[in-house]
């Protein structure tokens, strides 16, 4: 979704994620909800990076070496200057940075200053291969843009309202609390958006609404949220807890690690690397995309469809669970890749909830929703929507909320 830019007197905001070995950037006109421009820095530090740039509808790619995030962002503004769109025409009021760990500190977007550099690198054991580069994008934004108040947008912020019930693992409080260990949870900037965008869309005030989001793409996450406040969430520590996942597990038993490392001789790193990039989905059938899932599953595969199986299992247990944990259930809301586009995982997800109230209209639910839909039959208890995330608007938004531009 491009434009040119509209030249609002507002002005846009350049929204940066910045990876181990990625930057992906956008730049956003916060009064429509535009995208005006995006793109990708891939491969840096190795030998061939490869850059995708998006403007004026159409995509330039290169590919050259990108030795550091440093050069990578230099190559980005390279390509608004050759390309389009012109940063000072565009009045960039402002730099939204993506930033996976808040920790306990942050409930909200901050201003980037020297203590907030510090406390995302205080941070960076709970998020060693997130917070380092956030951090590095930061700094080397800051010193191509010096001119541009940058704010940190925490992925974990939303998460911040937990009850300490929900947030608290069962285990030694000492040990917990020195090395900071409680649920946290991710994909924060989304449940917040979605949740929003609910009760704009239905016309209703966010304050009467209990809802579960569902934010499926390849990470997945659940979220129960009362009156806009977020009550619980199925990420935890990390993002490897809850749902069942591209290629995560998901829930597991913790002893799972322990037997693993006894008896199979796993390291901790081997273990990590299965449990976070060998399971789930592409774990179980060999395949993480959905797309190629169901293929697999007409095509009368038994891993595949035990895969389905387990995903499904997992997500409704959830939504049963946060039905409980909220008492009454107004809105569920599908969002992300899967949630957005496959009408499957959303019918039969539903299937056998009637008694909760929760079913979906085949007709409304049919297709991929490109834009906020209701797909719940008419006068059903629960509201069923389909609602499209869009990250990068909200970090943006947040990013002028905190610069009052
Ligand atoms: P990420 O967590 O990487 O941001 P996305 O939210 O982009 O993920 O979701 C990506 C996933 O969405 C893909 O792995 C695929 O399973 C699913 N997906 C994307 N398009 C479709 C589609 N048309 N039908 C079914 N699933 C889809």
């Amino acid at each position: 979704m491009t434009s040119t830019p509209t030249g609002d007197a507002r002005g846009t905001v350049l929204v940066v994620n910045s990876g181990s070995s990625s930057v992906k950037y956008q730049l956003v006109d916060p009064a429509s909800g535009e995208a005006v421009a995006s793109g990708l820095v891939e491969r840096i530090g190795e030998p061939r990076g490869a850059v995708k740039h998006v403007a004026h509808g159409e995509t330039t790619r290169r590919e050259l070496p990108v030795p550091d995030h440093a050069e990578a962002l230099r190559i980005v503004l390279g390509l608004f200057d050759e390309i389009g769109p012109d940063l000072s025409a565009a009045h960039v009021v402002a730099v939204g940075h993506r930033v996976v760990q808040g920790g306990s500190r942050f409930d909200g977007p901050v201003l980037v200053d020297d203590a907030v550099e510090h406390a995302i690198e205080e941070l960076s054991p709970l998020a060693p291969l997130h917070n380092p580069p956030n951090l590095t994008g930061i700094r080397v934004a800051q010193a191509l843009l010096p001119d541009v108040p940058h704010v940190a947008v925490f992925d974990t912020a939303f998460f911040r309202t937990l009850p300490d019930a929900a947030a608290t693992y069962a285990i030694d409080t000492a040990v917990a609390e020195q090395h900071q260990v409680r649920r946290y949870g991710a994909h924060g900037t989304s449940h917040q958006y979605v949740s929003q965008q609910v009760a704009e869309v239905l016309g209703r005030p966010l304050e009467d609404l209990h809802q579960i989001v569902l934010h499926l793409g390849n990470g997945a996450s659940a979220s129960a949220v009362r009156g806009g406040v977020a009550v619980e969430t199925s990420m935890g520590l990390t993002p490897l807890e809850g749902l069942v996942m591209g290629t995560r597990s998901g829930d597991v038993d913790p002893a799972v690690v322990f037997h693993l490392h006894r008896n199979a001789g796993m390291s901790v790193d081997e273990i990590d690397d299965l449990l976070n990039r060998r399971s789930g989905l592409k774990g179980l059938s060999g395949e993480n995309d959905f797309r190629a899932l169901h293929e697999l599953v007409d095509a009368g595969d038994p891993r595949a469809r035990l895969a389905l199986d387990v995903y499904l299992h997992r997500l409704r247990k959830y939504v049963g669970a946060y039905h409980a944990v909220l008492g009454r259930l107004d809105v569920l809301t599908f969002t992300a890749g899967v949630g957005e586009n496959d009408d499957l995982v959303r019918a039969r997800l539903v299937e056998g909830l009637d008694a909760m109230g929760i079913e979906v209209d085949p007709e409304r639910n049919a297709g991929r929703k490109g834009e906020p839909t209701v797909i719940s039959p008419e006068g059903a208890r629960v509201t069923v929507l389909v609602v499209p995330t869009n990250e990068e608007l909200a970090i943006a938004r947040q990013a002028l909320d905190v610069t009052g531009a």
